[in-house]
C-alpha cells in the first residue's frame, strides 16, 4: 500500500548516492587531464611552463643504467639542461645515477615510487606511494619542486599530496611517443618539432623499464636533431626550472639555482666548470600554436 511511502526510501537512497557518486567521480576526475584541456586547468595540472621565455625539456622513468647515462651525454655534449621526473623504486636501485643527475645540474621532479596509474590506487595508496617515493628521492639530496604522475594521471589524493609538498603538478605539451615499439628517431624529433613554441613541455623517456624494451635508444639517437632544430629556430631549451628562471644571464640563473635549488646544493655550474648555454632567447619568436 501507499506507494508514495515506498518511493520515499528508494528517493532518499538515490539522494544519498549523489553526492558519493560525485565525491567518487571527482577523485578520479584529475586522471582525465592528459585528453581534457579545461580539466587539466581545472585541476591546475600544467600542460606549459608559465612564463616560460623557452621549451622544457623532460624525461620520465628513469633513472635507467643505459638509458640514462647515454641521455646525460648527449645534454652534456650538447650543453643542456633538463627535467627527470625519477621513479622512487628505480632511485633505489641506482642510486649513484640520481646523484650523477643532480651532479650534471638536471633538475629532479618527482613520478612515482612504483609506476602504477592512480586511477587504481585508493588514497591511502596513493599517499603511500608518494611518501615513499619523497623519502627515495630526498635520499640521493633531490629537492624537488615538481609532480608528474605516472601516465600523467593524477586523483585527487595525490594533488592534495603535492599541494602540501609544495610540488607543482606539470603534464606536457609535446609527447614524442617515444615509449612505443615502433618509434624511431625520426618519428620521436617529428612529433616534437611540429607546431613547437616557448613554453611548451617535452616528454621524453630516458629508461625502458615502463615501456618497449630499449625504447631509450631511438629516443638518444632523435635528440641530437630536436635540439640542433629549436637551437636553429632560436628557442632556448633547458630544464623548467631554467626556462622559468626570469634571470637576464646565465651567471644571474646559476646563482639562482644555488639559493633556491631543488636539488641538494651542487656547485651551480657543470661539472666540466662550464656554464650553462641559455638559448638565443632574444631571437625566439611569439607563442601562437598552443
Ligand atoms: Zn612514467
Amino acid at each position: 500500500m501507499r506507494p508514495a511511502n515506498l518511493a520515499a526510501p528508494r528517493l532518499s537512497t538515490t539522494r544519498a548516492l549523489v553526492p558519493l557518486a560525485a565525491a567518487a567521480g571527482a577523485y578520479w576526475l584529475p586522471g582525465a587531464a592528459p585528453i581534457a584541456p579545461p580539466i587539466a586547468a581545472a585541476f591546475a595540472l600544467r600542460r606549459h611552463a608559465d612564463r616560460a621565455t623557452g621549451i622544457a625539456l623532460t624525461f620520465d622513468d628513469g633513472p635507467h643504467p643505459d638509458g640514462t647515462p647515454a641521455v646525460l651525454a648527449v645534454l652534456r655534449e650538447m650543453n643542456v639542461t633538463a627535467t627527470f621526473f625519477l621513479v622512487g623504486e628505480q632511485v633505489e636501485r641506482s642510486p649513484e645515477l640520481a646523484a650523477t643527475i643532480i651532479a650534471a645540474g638536471h633538475e629532479i621532479g618527482v613520478h612515482c615510487f612504483r609506476h602504477r596509474c592512480l586511477l587504481r590506487r585508493s588514497p591511502r595508496e596513493t599517499r603511500a606511494d608518494l611518501t615513499r617515493a619523497a623519502t627515495a628521492l630526498g635520499a640521493v639530496g633531490a629537492r624537488p619542486r615538481l609532480y608528474r604522475p605516472p601516465y600523467g594521471v593524477a586523483n585527487l589524493a595525490a594533488l592534495s599530496v603535492a599541494r602540501r609538498n609544495h610540488w607543482i603538478p606539470l603534464l606536457w605539451s609535446h609527447d614524442g611517443r617515444d615509449w612505443q615499439r615502433r618509434a624511431t628517431p625520426t618519428s620521436i624529433a617529428d612529433r616534437i618539432l611540429r607546431r613547437i613554441s616557448p613554453g611548451d613541455v617535452i616528454l621524453l623517456h630516458d629508461a625502458d623499464h615502463y615501456s618497449a624494451p630499449g625504447s631509450w635508444r631511438a629516443t638518444v639517437r632523435a635528440l641530437p636533431r630536436v635540439l640542433h632544430e629549436l637551437n636553429e629556430r632560436g628557442f632556448q631549451v633547458g630544464s623548467h626550472r631554467e626556462i622559468t628562471a626570469r634571470h637576464g644571464s646565465p651567471n644571474d640563473a646559476i646563482r639562482s639555482d644555488d639559493q633556491d635549488s631543488n636539488n641538494v646544493p651542487t656547485t651551480g655550474s657543470r661539472p666540466d666548470g662550464q656554464p650553462r648555454m641559455r638559448r638565443r632567447r632574444d631571437a625566439v619568436s611569439p607563442s601562437t600554436t598552443r
